[in-house]
């Protein structure tokens, strides 16, 4: 029988064969994949030609095509649809993956050619995105220890496939604890609670073939819940489950895992002549130094602190109001504050959620990718892996760009937080390849016959995820090494945050803001009092925020700690954490920075990337025009087609001529003034 993940994909848009793909095709499908690489790279590496451009770098491109194909497929599958098989499948995979990329990036004739190239980088004829592919490549070999000699190659090797069996088993253990805790909630338990959340408990407990409400781990229904319940018990209970993921004792408790993977991360920055794994790692980010993380992270502390303890004060007030004496707890806060922002706003979460429907806000991102950038969207009717999963043809003056795939609803399946990624992404080497980008979402799905409800922070999200997916979708590079989102991680977050701007425009919100049953569009006055409150409880956001950031920090720069939780507990003493506020990550259930690379000593970057989308933003402002055709023409060209071609800052100054400060980001939360009074 002929695997359909190693068969050519031949039906639309050459997108995976989905229907035909049986999970028992994955395992033989990674086998042959990887013999296939592995057959390429030793022909690069042995090749008896003099290193050329043309035969190294360009060869090694394309040198892994065939598990490229199969890697997006399962990934993005043990992501949004985990099942029993594809965990453990992923358990067996992460070492061997590993295993290999450390093979291609310790191979010493590989890593001989590529030094041989880079030293006649300036006699080779290469164009600008040539010298700089040439020069990522030589980066990455040698960050990943090809320098090193036998010796150390070898135990950086060991290492990282140990990383990679612990960052799976993080993950997975996550998964469980979200998956295994659910509460019953009876008649009376729903008392106060708005029609959508309700709803969103039927329909939770519906996907677990139970009766009645069922009140479950999902952000999009134990937010809310804690917002809205008037049961400080209940609300106690809820919180305490929400933040004890991966800290529950038995075999699903992340601690351990996460001390060893800090332990391991030292050693590899240490192989590598670092002194620790952050300097290691914000090395070829726009921070570079830790130094300048921590000095971003402290000038937003002190005014989110400031703004936030005198948010507590008026809180815990109403709560004594109500006859509750002692400090307000973690689980009163945004019980709290929701009731203070319907008292000082007139704003309530409920009367304006029926006025974001999935619908309308999935047709808004859309009309203003259509404005800014002359794109158009195209449902298409093709089988994807999951009934809930959708797509759309994405083009531009008739030609095609790209197949954009929607994945809005939570369930079991799929695991917690929201992100884009690619079946497959851009590339001109070889045949033109566009790419096939995909949205994941964690929405509260409505019960049947209900519409689909978003909050406002739902909303943010699809607009966020939709920047990043614009990013990958106008991507206009030849080497599929840097295409998209692949630049520097704290310059990531700028085409996601600075979309979300887009949203807060009022013609977007008058047009797309209607409501789900009736189709009217969102009064004015309401959208108005939204629309000023769009710093509410900023001081929270940013606290539990920056906190999350100062850990990630601490534990990456210096030793790496033997009691991760007790480095936690020490570093939120040492920063005054308010008492009602936890970090928005704790450690154990930290998957930014522990199911993966990708965000360790990094979760700074949202913030990093904040100081330039409140920037870059300002710029629409300031041509009096949120669609100013010539502004957006500068970002594409400048920043969402460019990828990684050049340094981050090199990008962001060609699109607004220089770098900016603080500033826009203090004033954009509404903490500027806690800034003016602290000096005062
Ligand atoms: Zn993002």
């Amino acid at each position: 029988m002929t695997n359909p993940l190693l068969q050519p994909w031949t039906g639309a848009f050459a997108l995976p064969p989905f229907a035909e793909i049986r999970d028992a095709d994955f395992a033989p499908a990674f086998e042959a994949a990887l013999a296939e690489a592995r057959a390429h790279v030793a022909a690069i590496a042995g090749s008896s030609q003099p290193a050329s451009f043309a035969n190294t770098i360009e060869a090694l491109e394309l040198a892994e095509e065939t598990l490229d194909r199969v890697s997006a497929v399962f990934f993005n599958l043990a992501g949004a649809e985990s099942t029993p098989e594809r965990e453990a499948l992923q358990r067996d995979l992460a070492p061997k993956l590993a295993a290999f990329a450390s093979e291609v990036t310790m191979n010493a004739g590989l890593f001989a050619r590529i030094e041989a190239l880079w030293a006649a980088r300036d006699t080779l004829g290469l164009n600008a995105e040539q010298a700089r592919v040439l020069e990522l490549y030589r980066r990455m070999f040698v960050r990943a220890g090809a320098a090193l000699d036998a010796a150390g190659r070898a135990r950086m090797a060991t290492v990282k496939e140990r990383l990679a069996v612990l960052s799976t088993a993080f993950t997975q253990n996550l998964l469980a604890d979200e998956r295994d805790w659910a509460l019953p909630l009876a008649e009376t338990d729903l008392v106060g609670l708005p029609e959508f959340v309700v709803a969103t408990a039927k329909a939770a407990a519906e996907e677990r073939g139970a009766e009645g409400h069922m009140l479950t781990l999902n952000r999009s229904l134990v937010v809310p819940f804690l917002q809205f319940s008037p049961r400080r018990d209940l609300r106690e209970t809820a919180y305490a489950a929400w933040v004890a993921r991966g800290e529950n004792g038995g075999a699903t408790d992340n601690r351990a895992i996460a001390t060893e993977i800090l332990a391991l991360r030292e050693e590899r920055a240490k192989l590598l002549g670092y002194e620790s794994f952050a300097a290691y790692k914000l090395e070829p980010e726009m921070a570079k130094t830790p130094e300048a993380v921590r000095d971003l992270l402290m000038r937003v502390w002190e005014p989110a602190k400031a703004r936030a303890e005198t948010d507590a004060a008026v809180l815990t007030a109403m709560m004594h109001a109500d006859g509750i004496n002692g400090d307000l707890e973690a689980w009163d806060w945004r019980y709290y504050a929701e009731k203070r922002r319907l008292a000082e706003h007139e704003l309530d979460e409920g009367e304006l959620k029926p006025y974001f429907g999935l619908e309308t806000m999935i047709e808004a991102a859309f009309d203003c990718a259509a404005r800014l950038f002359g794109l158009a969207f195209r449902p298409l009717d093709v089988a994807l892996y999951h009934p809930d999963a959708r797509a759309w043809e994405v083009t531009r003056g008739g030609n095609h760009v790209a197949v954009f795939i929607g994945d809005y609803f939570a369930r079991a399946s799929k695991r917690s937080g929201a992100w884009c990624s690619s079946f497959r992404s851009q590339r001109k080497l070889g045949a033109e390849q566009r790419p096939v980008v995909v949205n994941v979402c964690n929405f509260a799905k409505p019960a049947r016959g209900e519409p689909a409800l978003l909050s406002w922070d739902d909303a943010r999200t699809l607009f966020h995820e939709f920047g990043h997916a614009l990013h990958a979708m106008l991507s206009d590079v030849t080497y599929g090494f840097i295409a998209g989102t692949s630049v520097a991680r704290d310059f990531v977050e700028l085409p996601s945050q600075l979309y979300e701007h887009w949203l807060d425009v009022p013609e977007v919100l008058d047009r797309f803001a209607r409501h789900a049953r009736t189709g009217a569009p969102i009064p004015a006055a309401l959208r108005d009092r939204l629309l000023a409150a769009s710093t509410y409880d900023q001081g929270f956001a940013t606290v539990e925020y920056v906190a999350s950031a100062l850990v990630d920090l601490a534990f990456h720069d210096g030793t790496a700690p033997a009691d991760p939780m007790a480095v936690q507990a020490d570093i939120l003493a040492g920063i005054g954490m308010p008492h009602a506020i936890r970090m928005r990550h704790a450690t154990p259930h930290f998957a930014h920075v522990f199911a993966g690379d990708g965000y360790s000593s990094g979760y700074y970057s949202y913030m990093w990337s904040e100081v330039m989308d409140a920037d870059a933003f300002e710029a629409f402002r300031e041509s009096g025009d949120a669609f100013d055709p010539a502004t957006a023409r500068r970002l594409e060209a400048n920043i969402l087609s460019a990828g990684g071609s050049r340094e981050a800052e090199d990008l962001y100054t060609a699109f607004r001529g220089r770098m900016p400060g603080v500033e826009p980001l203090l004033k954009g939360r509404g903490l500027l003034d806690e800034i003016a009074s602290e000096r005062a």
